[in-house]
């Protein structure tokens, strides 16, 4: 919990040093639309066991309470370290070469996962159309906006990652940690396809980070590395562009950027392919004694 109220602290100054002009970035960061909570998840029963094992969640569900009185996002800490232990860990020592699979942790995966929260408040909300329309991102980029928004939230994390060492938050020795365990955490979202609008912003993260030649593969082991002397400006440059896309609310921009980032190749189909028999979620058994 301190760790959230450490990035929470900093969250000004992440604003300020966006890698981005100041126009798309001059508004003051409002505090998070939901308050971030981790628990542990003891016990659950009922239909719990049927659908897919959440990890964290929005309360509550009532819409006049959540009108009136906002909401808070609870991640369920165990959860999140099952899943990533019968899911990330095996995708990450099926795609990634042998050192860089070793790297993968479940602190740096958690570090993302807060941090992608947080990074949702980041760069602008409200946006001024060359026509002198005001209006917000979400009605300018439409239907693309939810990937978008969702990629953001993921880069920008991530690209905060260096500051937040420099201020002590983040330890210097875990920062390549976290770069390989977020390529780790592309494949597990890419293994639900492009379609859904999260799977669509990792896709496009994906294959700009490959162009730049931050994600390397090898096509003698047929594995995955990240390139540590690219990736930090890669990042800062990705983060940057989608900044600007959403600064900008040119719909059209956005859909050629889409176009360009937003599909599968043949080799990493190839390689998602062979994560076939890794589960793609977990079904929890509680002791209910102890
Ligand atoms: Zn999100």
């Amino acid at each position: 919990m301190n760790k959230i109220k450490g990035y929470l602290d900093h969250l000004d100054e992440m604003q300020k040093q966006l890698p981005v002009e100041p126009k798309y970035k001059a508004q003051d960061v409002r505090g998070l639309d939901s308050p971030l909570n981790v628990v542990y998840e003891l016990f659950t029963a009922g239909d719990a066991k049927a659908g897919v094992q959440t990890s964290a969640f929005v309360l509550p569900n009532d819409e006049q309470v959540r009108e009136k009185k906002g909401t808070k996002k609870v991640f369920l800490k165990n959860m999140m370290e099952a899943k990533f232990a019968k899911s990330l860990v095996p995708i990450s020592q099926r795609v990634l070469e042998p050192a860089d699979a070793q790297k993968v942790s479940f602190d740096a995966y958690f570090t993302e996962v807060i941090l992608h929260e947080i990074c949702h408040v980041l760069g602008l909300n409200y946006i001024t159309l060359p026509d002198g329309t005001k209006t917000t991102v979400g009605k300018a980029l439409k239907d693309l906006n939810t990937p978008i928004e969702e990629g953001k939230a993921d880069v920008v994390g991530i690209a905060s990652v260096p500051l937040l060492v420099g201020k002590g938050i983040i330890p210097k020795g875990r920062e390549n940690e976290i770069y390989t365990t977020y390529l780790a955490g592309m494949f597990r979202v890419m293994r639900f396809g492009a379609t859904e609008a999260h799977g669509l912003g990792v896709l496009i993260q994906y294959n700009y980070l490959r162009e730049k030649g931050a994600f390397v593969f090898d096509p003698a082991s047929r594995k995955f590395r990240v390139d540590l002397t690219k990736i930090k400006a890669a990042v800062q440059d990705l983060a940057r562009q989608f900044l600007v896309l959403e600064g900008d609310g040119n719909y059209d921009a956005v859909k050629a950027f889409k176009d360009k980032y937003g599909a599968l190749d043949d080799i990493t189909k190839a390689v998602i392919e062979t994560l076939k028999d890794i589960p793609v979620d977990i079904a929890p058994i509680f002791r209910t004694s102890y």
